[in-house]
């Protein structure tokens, strides 16, 4: 009988080890806390840029190799866990790198301010389901803070959603080497430099966000690195809503726990190819083992982690 492996997370680094795995012979279950397969690709990158039919075709070429889909399964129970990996030959992680990293200033608590990836998902959920809005850009005043891949994406779905303003706070100088984004709105218009927020503040008691209070920062470089200076400049823009989108710090602690795995900084991240873990029948790759990257990296991860499994298994 062939041997069985279990996959957790169905972005695009899990789903290149299902092809390689499923086409080389063995029995391939994925595990998926969403409704959908495809990560990162289904529920991050906007419609607009990525077609979501494309990517189910992928999950439906993998269903046709015999790869079975457990979705709206959430991997975080160590019942659970321990059950997967006693009832598989082997077990890989990959769940992405989705903790975002946050923004500790004052007012953080208050509603209408969301980390990028809630308003992302909760949008493509609308286009694909017709469900309401949660996060609904229509006619406010919208603030992003972060000036990258993911803070574009949040800019051009406020557009689409057919926002008041749409302001971008991005911390590094405009002479940066930087691409132009995907999209067709115009940087200059939108982005503002060398800013960030440094306080939200209240709509008059209710507990929602009303303006954010900006600051001018410096980028002084020296031989210790670059440092960020405050200028104490401060201005104040209008904000109905503020994405937060500064990065991500790596994988949730909750699947790895459920599998009692500890990632290793010195042994997983993007300079090497381990994929082993220190639970002899449990594989890491992707976002989750080298931190937040691309998509290429995550397919040449997923392919490497499943010829390191072949080679366990064998
Ligand atoms: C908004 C955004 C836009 C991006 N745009 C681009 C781009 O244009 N081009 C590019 O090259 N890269 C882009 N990237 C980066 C790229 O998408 C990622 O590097 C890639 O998706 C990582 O693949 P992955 O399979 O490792 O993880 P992910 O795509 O994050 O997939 C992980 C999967 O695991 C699931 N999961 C997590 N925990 C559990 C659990 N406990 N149980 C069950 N399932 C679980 C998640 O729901 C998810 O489906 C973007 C990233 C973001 C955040």
């Amino acid at each position: 009988m062939s041997k069985r492996i279990a996959i957790i997370g169905t972005g695009p680094s899990g789903m290149a080890a299902a092809q390689v795995l499923a086409s080389d012979g063995y029995n391939v279950t994925m595990y998926e806390k969403h409704d959908r397969p495809g990560g990162i690709l289904m529920y991050g990158i906007p419609q607009m840029k990525l077609n979501k039919n494309n990517v189910l075709k992928k999950a439906q070429i993998l269903q046709d190799l015999g790869v079975e889909f457990i979705l709206n399964t959430n991997v975080t129970k160590e019942d659970v866990a321990n059950t997967i990996s006693s009832e598989y030959d082997a077990v890989l992680l990959a769940t992405g790198a989705e903790k975002a990293r946050d923004i500790s200033i004052d007012g953080r608590q208050l509603s209408n301010i969301f980390f990028a990836m809630e308003y992302l998902t909760d949008n493509t959920k609308h286009l694909l389901d017709g469900s309401p809005l949660k996060i609904d850009a229509k006619g406010k005043n919208v603030v992003i803070i972060g000036g990258g891949d993911t803070a574009n994406d949040c800019v051009a779905t406020a557009l689409s959603q057919g926002a008041k303003s749409v302001r971008q706070l991005e911390i590094s100088p405009k002479d940066q080497p930087r691409k132009k984004n995907s999209y067709d709105f115009d940087e200059d218009e939108i982005r503002l430099y060398q800013k960030t927020a440094v306080k939200f503040i209240d709509c008059d008691g209710e507990g929602c966000v009303a303006k954010v209070v900006t600051d001018q920062v410096d980028f002084v470089r020296d031989e210790n690195g670059t440092k960020i200076e405050f200028n104490n400049l401060n201005g104040e823009m209008e904000a109905d809503l503020v994405f937060v989108a500064i990065g991500f710090l790596g994988p949730l602690e909750e699947a790895l726990d459920a599998f009692d795995v500890e990632l290793d900084r010195s042994v997983h991240n993007k300079d090497t190819d381990v994929f082993t873990t220190n639970k002899e029948n449990i594989f890491i790759c992707g976002d989750a083992r080298r931190g937040q990257s691309l998509i290429k990296w995550a397919i040449g991860e997923g392919k490497m982690a499943a010829l390191a499994i072949e080679r366990y298994l064998q």
